[in-house]
């Protein structure tokens, strides 16, 4: 974690300047779910309503710093940290309401650096233990949803993970529906609008469909809500598409999102120009991409889609000297690893990365992969699979995934000025620091969740 340790206490950088408020018929809405999953359920609202409030836990864990025991934080009314630290030092403005959690921890709310919403309900779906096909079936299983089915699966997503302590959201989709929904919610995630095109001659039309679509949804995007792209993947997107995105999103400053290196198909598929991708586009006739003999970082490499605006979505197959390749464009890696077993791809390099300085979050990938999205499952395994500490697990799926998802500035850790994103979690008697008795608990553990001061999950 040598990358991590060298940032980890630097002073709080002040977050960056607030962006456009959402319009103010927008902040007063409160948006209700219903139909598809039953039970009417409200969502959070927005920042209009934040509330100065008061919170103590038996611990604090402020992921910048060494764990408070009997600490507090005092969230302002503008939904960022006043401050944070000792019980008996932290303020108690009068009128302000105040809880106490003496039997569990507050921590920074977790963070997801990739995630599918719109697929949530798809669980159990898809079940073909080949990946070309997998990918085949969770396609044809996308046209069988309507507009209104995404949003609500988006919503119950969203629900979901504020229910499991996670407060940003790095998302993937093309539907649209997660801008939307985080919008709505008042939330706080990067939406990656997909883009596919295999053949190299609609490479112009997808960019300009991509455009278009980048520019309906920008009057969603805020401060705390911002808009990506995603060229899928190499085995479903054109060199020539991947060049113009990835130039387009350097030229606006929008991140980039890529599912790399993630399959032994896909490496056979850049390599040699075999396997199933490969007959799949010799069937459609499409044209090899160039530049064929090379792993998928290398060749996206010399497409130019590495920089510090890309997040590398797996990130398994690696190569010789491709990790070097990673660190040196300054590119992020979302570790899935849960996903990664769950298709057999293998085990991402992970402590080797880090090692390098490539900066590594972690994700949970879709519903459709993994069942139940379960980030501190997915940090247990990271570290089993890398021989992380737990406090090194815990920083995984908090400040280093903010890195990742270059938002360290406003999330990840608690610190004032920061957002107030956080998550109080009952701490079982299993393990003996409380980074270890936070990475046994469950997901029936998470007893309260807050987004930029708001209250948004709530247990009991
Ligand atoms: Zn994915």
């Amino acid at each position: 974690m040598r990358h991590q340790h060298r940032e980890r206490f630097q002073p709080c950088r002040r977050p960056a300047r607030r962006g456009r408020r959402l319009p103010r018929a927008a902040q007063r809405r409160v948006v209700v779910r219903r139909g598809l999953w039953g039970e009417l359920a409200q969502f959070p609202i927005p920042r209009a309503e934040v509330r100065q409030r008061r919170i103590a836990a038996g611990w604090v864990l402020p992921m910048a710093g060494a764990p408070i025991e009997r600490g507090a934080v005092l969230i302002g009314a503008h939904g960022r940290i006043q401050s944070i630290g000792p019980d008996h030092v932290v303020p108690r403005p009068p009128g302000v309401p105040a809880s106490e959690f003496p039997d569990a921890a507050l921590l920074p709310g977790l963070i997801n650096t990739h995630t599918h919403l719109e697929l949530t309900g798809f669980e159990g779906l898809v079940t073909d233990p080949e990946f070309p096909s997998w990918i085949r079936g969770l396609r044809q299983l996308k046209t069988t949803r309507t507009p209104d089915g995404y949003l609500q699966g988006a919503r119950r997503g969203l629900a979901d993970c504020y229910a499991a302590g996670v407060t940003t959201i790095a998302d993937t989709g093309d539907s649209g529906s997660v801008i939307r929904v985080l919008a709505e919610a008042g939330g706080s995630g990067i939406a990656y609008q997909e883009v596919f095109g295999p053949h190299p001659a609609q490479a112009e039309d997808s960019l300009a469909g991509l455009q278009r679509r980048v520019q309906e949804l920008s009057h969603l995007t805020s401060s705390r809500v911002r808009i990506g792209v995603s060229p899928h993947a190499p085995y479903t997107v054109s060199a020539a598409l991947f060049r113009s995105v990835a130039a387009w999103s350097k030229e606006e400053r929008l991140p980039l999102a890529v599912h790399a290196a993630e399959s032994q198909e896909e490496t056979e598929f850049l390599l040699a120009g075999s396997g199933p991708f490969a007959q799949a586009w010799r069937e459609r006739n499409i044209p090899f991409p160039d530049s064929l003999g090379i792993g998928p970082m290398a060749w996206l490499s010399k497409h130019q889609v590495l920089s510090p605006l890309t997040l590398c979505i797996h990130a398994v197959q690696l190569g010789p000297g491709e990790i070097r390749l990673l660190a040196d464009s300054g590119a992020a890696v979302a570790h899935c690893p849960r996903s990664n077993r769950a298709h057999g791809h293998g085990t991402a390099p992970i402590a080797a990365m880090i090692g390098a300085g490539v900066r590594v979050g972690l994700g949970t990938d879709s519903v459709v992969s993994i069942g139940r999205l379960d980030l501190l499952a997915e940090a247990r395994m990271a570290g089993q699979q890398a021989g992380l500490s737990a406090d090194q697990q815990l920083e995984l799926c908090t400040i280093a995934s903010a890195r990742a998802l270059n938002l360290e500035a406003e999330v990840g850790s608690l610190e004032p000025g920061k957002w107030a994103d956080c998550t109080v979690i009952r701490l079982p008697h299993t393990g003996e620091t409380p980074a270890e008795r936070l990475l046994a608990s469950s997901q029936d553990d998470v007893l309260r969740t807050y987004v930029g001061g708001k209250e948004v999950h709530r247990s009991e």
